[in-house]
């Protein structure tokens, strides 16, 4: 049984950080954008992260 069973509620939002790629509950758009194949995307970091390299997107900024 899992914890989010146990409390009837929905699990947070917790995407992996772009930086560290560890998952944040406080997670902080730094990036967004349109794939070739036109999916959408958008690159999320922790708050920590997000101070240390700044917010909002960045040419030099790759997906690796
Ligand atoms: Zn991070």
């Amino acid at each position: 049984m899992t914890r989010e069973a146990l409390l009837r509620t929905p699990a947070p939002f917790t995407p992996p950080c772009a930086y560290c790629d560890r998952e944040t509950a406080a997670p902080v758009v730094v990036g967004a954008g349109d794939w070739p194949n036109g999916c959408r995307f958008v690159r999320y970091a922790c708050p920590a992260c997000a101070s240390e390299h700044g917010a909002g997107p960045s040419p030099e900024d790759e997906i690796t």
